[in-house]
Parts: structure tokens; sequence; C-alpha cells
């Protein structure tokens, strides 16, 4: 039975550890700020942004709520995010993705100041993560890696399999794992023969959007297996990866919900403490 990566448990502790750091900044005269930009009323993105700015209050972060209507242009939302790049309380920025459609989501991201992206999505950080640099990292694959090296799973050297080629998953994953010298492929809509890739991966990162596509038959024994999805399906959540299949195959699984999720929330507070604390030197 796969050991289970818990990400909630390493979450909490990655919160205690940044409400210290948060304590710390204060101490000096600086309250770090994160602003959560959200356009439109699309439910699911309304929960996520309740549920940053309950992480932040938890953490002794400010949060600066920006509400814009689903009516708002492209110059509106672009107007917003120049506000708070310039606002001193605000360290970091998050646009919450995906924005309503006509608005070009890359060309937001691409306003938001280098030094304030909270989710590392601009393509000056992207850039820099592709040439193996240190820059701010998107929060998904930081929290992943951070769960796979927490839980003493050797990376150099191993074969890993990223299946989705988003730019705030699947695309930073590959470019961290290939950072820790493993050997990376990325696998997407059109690969030709997903299971062939899947079984030979050591470490199996999973983000393609599809309720569990990953099933045991296609999981080599004892691979490392990282789940990203979130789906509601009949009631239940569950993810991409089939878990009651590949439980017994796998030598490690995140769970879902309770693994990449908590993760994502601790990386976005600790990459907005970080520009804070940068701000600060
Ligand atoms: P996207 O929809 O942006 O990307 C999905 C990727 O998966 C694409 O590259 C797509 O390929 C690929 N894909 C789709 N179907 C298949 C298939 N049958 N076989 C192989 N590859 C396939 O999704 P995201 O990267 O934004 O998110 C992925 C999942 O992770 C979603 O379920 C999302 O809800 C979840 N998520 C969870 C987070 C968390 O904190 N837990 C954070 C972010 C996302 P192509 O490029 O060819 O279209």
């Amino acid at each position: 039975m796969a050991i289970r990566l818990d990400g909630k448990a390493l979450a909490a502790q990655c919160r205690a550890e940044i409400a210290e750091r948060v304590a710390s900044l204060k101490a000096k005269g600086v309250t770090p700020g994160l602003a959560v930009v959200l356009v439109g009323d699309n439910p699911a993105s309304q929960i996520y942004v309740r549920n940053k700015e309950k992480a932040c209050a938890e953490a002794g972060i400010q949060s600066f709520p920006v509400l814009l209507p689903a009516t708002a242009t492209q110059e509106e939302v672009l107007a917003a995010v120049e506000n708070l790049n310039r606002d001193e309380r605000v360290h970091g920025i998050l646009v919450q993705l995906p924005l309503p459609k006509g608005l070009d989501e890359r060309a937001v991201l691409a306003a938001i100041r280098p030094e304030k992206d909270a989710d590392g999505f601009h393509p000056y950080h992207a850039g820099k993560l592709m040439v193996g640099e240190e820059t701010v990292v998107p929060c998904t694959p930081r929290g992943i890696l951070m769960m796979l090296k927490t839980a003493g799973i050797p990376l150099r050297g191993k074969e890993a399999v990223v299946v989705g080629r988003s730019a705030i998953v699947g695309r930073p994953m590959a470019a961290l794992l290939l950072r820790e010298d493993c050997t990376v492929t990325v696998c997407h809509s059109r690969t030709a023969d997903l299971a062939f890739h899947t079984k030979r991966a050591d470490i199996l990162v999973v983000a393609c959007g599809q309720p569990q596509l990953i099933t045991g038959d296609m999981v080599k024994p004892g691979a490392a297996v990282v789940d990203v999805g979130i789906h509601r399906v009949d009631g239940h959540v569950v993810g991409d990866v089939d878990a009651a299949s590949v439980e017994p195959v796998a030598g490690w699984l995140s769970p879902v919900p309770g693994g990449v999720g908590p993760m994502t929330i601790a990386m976005l507070l600790q990459n907005t403490v970080e520009a804070a604390e940068h701000a600060l030197s």
C-alpha cells in the first residue's frame, strides 16, 4: 500500500513557519500584504479566493481583495493591477484565473510587477525557471516539490513523468524536476501512448484535469504518484488519479483532497512573505 503524501499536515507545518516569519516582519514594521484580483462571479473562483483570504488572515498576512464585474474591460483590469503595483502595502498580487472570456490573460499577468508576482506566472519568472535560475516558482509545483523532498523520495537520476503541460502546473513542474536532476518527460492530450510513458515513471505528477484518468495498470510499482486534479463526481471529490487502483501499486500517493491543494495555498503565503522580505532588504 502506498505511503500517503500528507499535504495537509505538511501545509500546516509550513503555515506555522510562515506565521513566525510574518511576526518577525511585523516587528520590523512591515505587514505582508496580498492582493487578490477576482473578475466576474465564477463560483469555484469565489471559493478559491475566500480560502486564500482565510489562510492569509490565519498567517497574519493582510488581504486586499479587488472585485471587478464580469463586464470589466481589459483596460479596467490592467488599471486595477497598476494600482496594486503602486500600492506599498501590497507585496504580492494574484489574479484569480480563469479570467472571463474576452480578457487577455497573458497581458494581465505580464502587467504585474515581477517583484509582486505571488503566483510566479509572469514570463520573467517562467523564463528564469526555464534556464534553471532561482526565481518565484508557481505555488502548485513548488508545493509538490516540497512534498516529494520532505518524504525523502529520491529525485536525482530518476525518471519523472508529468502529465499536463499547462503554464501554471505541468511546465513549471517539469522545469523544477529537471533542476533536481530528474530525466523528465512531459505528456499531454496528443501523447500517442500515455501508459507507455507513465509506466516508466519513478515520479509521476498528474495534472491533466481528467477525473481518474491514471489507473493502477499505468503505474510502475513503487512509484511516487502526485495527484494534482480536483473534481466533484457524483458528490465525491476525486483527482486525476484513480486512487483505489493506484494505491496498491504505488510507493507513495498524494490524496485528494488533502494532498496538493493545501500545499498550493501554503506556497502562496510563502511567496507573499518572501516578496515582503525582499521589499525590506
Ligand atoms: P489545464 O486544463 O490548463 O491543462 C491540462 C493539461 O492536461 C493540458 O496540457 C492537456 O493537454 C493535458 N491533458 C488533457 N487531457 C489529457 C489526456 N487525456 N492525456 C494526457 N494529457 C491530457 O489544467 P491545469 O494544469 O490548470 O490543472 C490540471 C488539474 O489540476 C485540474 O484538475 C485542476 O483543477 C487541478 N489543479 C489543482 C490545483 C491544486 O492546488 N490542487 C492547482 C491547479 C490546478 P493539451 O495541452 O494538449 O491540451
